[in-house]
């Protein structure tokens, strides 16, 4: 048998189903990859050897037994460390949950179980969500496996990099702002933020709950479509899931496998041309236009005017909910307490375990969101982002109206030094200058990679009207089935 770990999770499945390889060795030969490679990578922050290797047994009983198996039984999966994981340590990448382990799985990971997946353990992000490149982790940064002196995009960075280092076929994400879509793009892997609400936030720690999104990354865009059909669909215990069935998002990958886009009108974003990304973006971007252009689709150019306030109406809502949500962290309740020693009063065993606790872009962030709320600006920044909001969406809804999908390069620049942007705050943040548009409209978007610029990766994004992921899918497997799949040096 050749190397699994080198395989998509189709082709996995496949040979679970058929019984030419048992779910318990698909697991040990990723375990043993991990054990090989993650010194180098960091994309885990824990492996949970027992359990996946018990979940694999499980599995090769049921098929022994005849049980009827879903399309991904038996197919290793990494779970960012931002979904709550029954008995399984969940830190969402900070100090203060050190050491909690939830009593409850996440929905997500329930589907992820019932859908007979085996789980890996638990990967490595910016903390809390709030980064894009893993150097915000309390627990070092994830490495890059095109370039382990570079990261691997953030926040989400612990999945991409498993994925592009072989270490699991699939992972989980979530995107808040581009988390999902800007490490798939960084590591040339797939990664898609499903519609908000298409996927289940039960289980998943909060950031900014009106933008959060839990969604696939693989390394194919089949592999995505099915982890997305897996996981996807209307969950009672989040009070934002859309009672809607999910999108037949496996039918639309496998349609857009035949390279066949005619009759498909897909728009350009005028405001994200000009300075927006690099030279060698734009050229690879370019190129993948051209591609699809010949695969049938009718390319149009068309105007967001308000695209352009996205960023900092991003940056007054996601930081003004995340004051909110994580004031829950209170030394009381979960994980870390300090200064709990008969000398201090409640307030202080609060204010000493959040700064223990917290890094220094949680702290900023919470403090911006808290000014932003406060009584007296809430107008001037909280409620004008909110209309700006409105605005952007407006302009999806107009640009749907003449197009199937918006296309972008998914982010401004390839992979970039560790280091090089975290001194700088908004340097860090203009990594989502092109993904953040569809987090404040709610609707679903993807990333798949459409070439390399200096030997490193470049994502496309294709953006759809929400509840139309299936669109987004058709259009990025017709690029896939085009440009192919994208292998990292040997590492
Ligand atoms: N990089 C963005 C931020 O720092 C988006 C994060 C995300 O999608 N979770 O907020």
């Amino acid at each position: 048998m050749t190397d699994v770990t080198a395989m998509t999770a189709t082709q996995i499945a496949g040979l679970v189903a058929t019984g030419a390889a048992s779910a318990v060795e698909v697991t040990q030969a990723h375990l043993d990859r991990i054990a090989a490679v993650d010194g180098r990578v960091n994309a885990f922050l824990h492996v949970d050897t027992e359990g996946a290797l018990a979940a694999a047994r499980d599995i090769d009983a049921r098929r022994a037994a005849g049980a009827e198996l879903g399309p991904l039984a038996g197919v290793p999966v990494a779970v960012k460390d931002v979904l709550t994981t029954k008995g399984v340590p969940t830190t969402v990448g900070s100090k203060i949950l050190e050491g909690w382990r939830p009593p409850y799985d996440s929905t997500i990971v329930e589907r992820l179980r019932a859908a007979g997946t085996v789980m890996l353990g638990k990967t490595n992000m910016d903390e809390f969500a709030m980064g894009s490149s893993t150097e915000y982790s309390a627990y070092g940064p994830s490495r890059n496996p095109w370039d382990t002196d570079r990261i691997p995009g953030g926040s989400g960075g612990g999945s991409a990099a498993a994925l592009a280092a072989y270490e699991a076929p699939l992972a989980i994400g979530s995107d808040t702002g581009g988390s999902i879509r800007q490490p798939g793009a960084v590591t040339g892997t797939v990664g898609a933020k499903p519609t908000y609400g298409g996927t289940s936030r039960y289980g998943l720690v909060a950031f900014s709950s009106s933008l959060d999104t839990p969604g696939p990354c693989a390394r194919t865009v089949l592999d995505a479509a099915l982890l997305h059909a897996a996981i996807g669909g209307h969950d009672p215990r989040d009070s934002t899931s859309i009672p809607a069935p999910v999108p037949d998002v496996v039918a639309a990958a496998k349609l857009g496998a035949t390279g066949d886009l005619s009759g498909v009108r897909l728009g350009i974003v005028t405001e994200f041309g000009g300075e927006g990304a690099e030279p060698g973006v734009t050229a690879a971007f370019n190129e993948a236009v051209n591609t699809l252009s010949k695969l049938g689709a009718e390319i149009v150019e068309i105007s967001c005017p308000h695209f352009r306030y996205a960023l900092p109406a991003y940056y007054l809502i996601a930081p003004s909910e995340c004051s909110s949500n994580l004031a829950r962290f209170d030394g009381v309740r979960f994980g870390l307490r300090t200064g709990d020693d008969g000398n201090h009063s409640l307030e202080e065993v609060m204010s000493l375990t959040r700064e223990a606790g917290f890094g220094p872009e949680v702290k900023r962030r919470i403090m911006l969101g808290t000014y932003a709320l406060s009584s007296g600006y809430y107008d001037a920044y909280y409620g004008q982002a909110q209309k700006v909001r409105t605005l952007i969406t407006r302009d999806f809804t107009a640009a749907f109206e003449r197009v199937d999908a918006l296309i972008s390069p998914t982010t401004p620049f390839v992979a970039f030094p560790l280091g090089a942007r975290t001194s700088d705050p908004y340097q860090m943040y203009l990594a989502d200058l092109f993904t953040i548009p569809s987090n404040l409209y709610g609707g679903p978007g993807i990333s798949v990679p459409c070439g390399l610029s200096d030997g490193l990766p470049v994502g496309l994004q294709v953006m759809a009207p929400t509840l139309a992921d299936d669109r987004m899918y058709r259009v990025a497997a017709a690029l896939e089935s085009a440009v192919g799949t994208f292998t990292p040096p040997a590492l």
